[in-house]
């Protein structure tokens, strides 16, 4: 662990209070001075939990349907059961893993009962932010962004913090800022983020505090909220993550240098403007399950993001054909800050060598 998450740890261990309190606001406020993640953010236990409360506090009506993507982690489908509402699958687009703008739209023409879409930024490749507020303006729906692979990421020239959306980010251990578990929520209001505030610690409501009553509780909320000690490593992990994220594109544009003439599909922003934060490389390849054991063969670990949610039981009947070929071809190249861009080349021989 590096000396500054020590350094914090011991003085929060030190302080006499290690819950919820001032080291958490502190993490708060850092956030929100960043342009990392939304504007007003709301330390939580998980991306998960991130996710919910964003459900919650949007007033998406129990009952009701939420599209989500196939290609995601089962947190985005989860939550949604959680909240009661249906679950409605939307295919993704091959070139960007994203959710396919003109499957929500047959989606939202065929299905009257849809109150929100929980668009994923795969891979930390931007999602068309602006499609996305066209469609749900016309249908009158919300939208909350699964933000958790996309710290770091830009849309158009601009933070993806800067979009208008409900946010939800992970510090789970694999993610940009890894906390090993957290997460946070981030809102366009104030009033938001301290209705948030309230709900992530049961509801409760210290503001008449009094001598014989210790707090109230008008909307009863959720076991969610982050500690200090988590949030002492969240703010060492703040202080490093700019160039941590610089390292991470640095790989990224090496890997897409060398990959340029091999036979593979880089999966990746659609436009110059748009940038994925190196949260993961995801490739296409033919052939997927052979090319995977070479590059174990030579000590290269890869990994599959992700399982198509269809093979889940989510009742979620909907098919997603693009999102299951898609699965089936997908290889995440390793990505870490550690990684020499050597390391790097040797990846990509090593992958060129075994696709055709
Ligand atoms: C990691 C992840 C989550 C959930 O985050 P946790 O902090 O593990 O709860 C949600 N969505 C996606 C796409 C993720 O990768």
């Amino acid at each position: 662990m590096d000396p500054s998450s020590l350094e914090r740890l011991r003085e929060v261990l030190e302080s006499g209070w290690i819950g919820l309190g001032p080291v958490t606001n502190q993490f708060e406020q850092e956030l929100a001075r960043s342009d990392l993640v939304g504007k007003y953010p709301v330390a939580v236990n998980s991306g998960t939990a991130a996710l919910h409360l964003a459900l919650v506090v949007a007033d998406v009506p129990k009952g009701s349907a939420v599209i989500v993507p196939a290609n995601t982690f089962v947190s985005t489908a989860a939550v949604a059961l959680q909240h009661q509402c249906r679950v409605i699958l939307a295919d993704i687009e091959r070139a960007t893993g994203n959710i396919d703008l003109g499957s929500v739209r047959e989606i939202l023409e065929a299905e009257p009962d849809v109150s929100a879409i929980l668009a994923v930024h795969y891979s930390g490749i931007p999602c068309d932010i602006a499609g996305l507020n066209e469609l749900s303006k016309q249908h009158g729906v919300t939208v909350i962004e699964d933000c958790a692979h996309a710290i770091g990421s830009m849309w158009q020239g601009r933070p993806m913090s800067e979009s208008p959306h409900i946010q939800a980010y992970s510090f789970h251990a694999t993610k940009a800022l890894a906390i090993g578990e957290g997460g946070c929520v981030t809102f366009p209001d104030a009033a938001s983020a301290e209705r948030a505030k309230r709900l992530r610690r049961l509801g409760i409501d210290m503001g008449a505090r009094s001598w014989s009553n210790p707090y109230d509780i008008p909307e009863l909320g959720f076991k969610y909220n982050m500690g200090d000690i988590a949030a002492a490593v969240g703010l060492a992990q703040l202080e490093g993550l700019r160039e941590k994220l610089r390292k991470r594109r640095s790989i990224v544009r090496r890997y897409r240098e060398r990959l340029a003439g091999a036979p593979v599909e880089l999966v990746r922003e659609p436009h110059d403007s748009d940038r994925s934060g190196g949260f993961a490389v995801p490739i296409l390849v033919k052939d997927r399950e052979r090319v995977r054991k070479e590059l174990d063969a030579a000590g290269i670990e890869s990994e599959i993001y992700f399982r198509p949610l269809g093979e889940f039981p989510l009742d979620a009947t909907r098919p997603t054909p693009v999102a299951e070929r898609f699965a089936r071809d997908i290889i995440c190249l390793p990505i870490h800050p550690l990684i020499s861009l050597d390391e790097v080349d040797y990846v990509c021989d090593r992958l060129s060598g075994c696709v055709t």
